[in-house]
């Protein structure tokens, strides 16, 4: 089954899909890495982009580096692409009040964030009263 790639604005909660669609993952990361001013990214020339590729649904999701915003640590010159099973476990995972499920995910932290990860929550599927239950995270789950 063939893929396409959409551009998704995470600067927006929900995040925003953009509609122009690429037909390869190469040239949708460089639309994102040289966004022109009058390019289909020309209302994003300043947020925070991550790329999608579907297979009529929504099936990886692409940091395509060296835009994070500001504050992150580490910055990487290649595409991480991830699963979206994965990026759906992240979602919860980063609700849990466990704090041995924090740690684990804690090393990815870096692309894929508490905030960009619960902004992709209407690509990733997940239905909109369970992302409306978000723990304050001052409290913890009574055992
Ligand atoms: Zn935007
Ligand atoms: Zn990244």
């Amino acid at each position: 089954m063939s893929s396409d790639y959409h551009v998704l604005c995470v600067n927006h909660d929900p995040a925003i899909v953009v509609p122009d669609e690429w037909a390869h993952a190469y040239e949708a990361v460089e639309a994102v890495k040289d966004r022109r001013r009058d390019g289909p990214l020309r209302e994003h020339q300043r947020c925070d982009l991550l790329i999608g590729r579907y297979s009529a649904a929504l099936v990886e999701v692409c940091c395509p580096g060296g835009n994070h915003t500001a504050g992150r640590k580490r910055m990487h010159a290649n595409e991480q692409w991830v699963d979206v099973d994965w990026l759906r476990l992240l979602y919860v995972a980063h609700r849990s009040a466990d704090p041995l499920l924090a740690e684990a995910v804690e090393p990815l932290g870096d692309c894929w964030t508490p905030s960009r990860v619960s902004r992709l929550y209407l690509a990733l599927g997940i239905a909109p009263d369970q992302a409306e239950a978000r723990p304050d995270g001052t409290t913890q789950a009574a055992r």
